[in-house]
């Protein structure tokens, strides 16, 4: 039998990969993103391509709490409930914080935390009537030290680790698996504004010695929604040992 997940932000690098793996192992996959359509049906059509897997598109701002209530709405028409939900749209801002103006603040909260609220709130109550459900949320190892001209960014990843915590001591009982991935620097366009001599400095400061790739991030999310069910709460480092 099928099982249903919704990756948030699947356009293309970490969430992408994800559906890709998720649809080759009998899920079918909710996509999900806010703009890029036409990237969107592309991931739609490689997953059609393979035998026996299935995807709907659900496109919407994951950041919209109205625009997640159609998201969930369109998800109903197809299934009960949500096996997995993978919270993974976010976006980056790189600047001084004096800098920062209150739409680019608001943006980045919105997109990196409160989509991850707004979508646990729509996934959970069917959860709970199952008793059964992982949520898995693509958080940041800044979200666990910080990073200099990503304050915003940092205190939105650190908003997404403590919202797993406690969600996964809320749902604890009801059977629910909440954790989060502390990814490191990863190989997506998030970092494609890096020059090269950027890059190879970034680089040169993580012991693995290079970035990881944004498969190497859904093996990890797959294996949370396969993992024991007794872990929860927890916060993954996977980051080439950066910290
Ligand atoms: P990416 O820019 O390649 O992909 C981001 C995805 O999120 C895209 O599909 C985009 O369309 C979508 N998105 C953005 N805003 C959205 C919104 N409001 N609603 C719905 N979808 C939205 O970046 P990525 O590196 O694949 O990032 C995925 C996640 O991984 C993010 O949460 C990011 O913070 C996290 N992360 C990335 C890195 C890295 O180095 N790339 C490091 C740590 C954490």
């Amino acid at each position: 039998m099928k099982k249903y997940v919704l990756i948030t932000g699947a356009s293309r690098g970490i969430g992408r990969s994800s559906a890709l793996l998720f649809a080759k192992n009998n899920y079918h996959v909710f996509l999900n993103c806010r703009s890029s359509a036409d990237e969107l049906t592309q991931v739609k059509e490689t997953i059609d391509r393979i035998e026996g897997a299935s995807c709907d598109i659900v496109m919407g701002d994951a950041g919209n709490p109205k625009e997640v209530r159609e998201i969930f709405k369109k998800i109903e028409t197809v299934c009960g409930r949500l096996d997995v939900l993978v919270n993974n749209a976010g976006i980056s801002h790189i600047g001084l914080l004096s800098d920062m103006s209150d739409d680019e603040w608001d943006a980045v909260i919105q997109t990196n935390l409160s989509s991850v609220f707004y979508c646990c709130r729509a996934a959970i109550p069917k959860m709970v009537s199952e008793k059964r459900g992982r949520i898995i949320n693509v958080s940041s190892m800044w979200g666990v030290s910080g990073a200099s001209m990503e304050a915003a960014y940092s205190a939105s990843k650190s908003g997404v680790n403590g919202l797993t915590r406690a969600l996964a001591k809320e749902l604890a009982p009801s059977n629910i698996q909440v954790n989060a991935i502390a990814c490191g620097v990863i190989d997506t366009v998030m970092n494609s504004q890096l020059s090269e001599s950027e890059k190879k400095a970034l680089e040169y400061d993580i012991p693995m010695g290079r970035f990881g790739s944004p498969a190497e991030i859904a093996k990890v999310i797959w294996d949370l929604a396969n993992a024991p069910e007794y872990m929860t709460g927890q916060i993954l480092g996977v980051d080439g040992g950066y910290l």
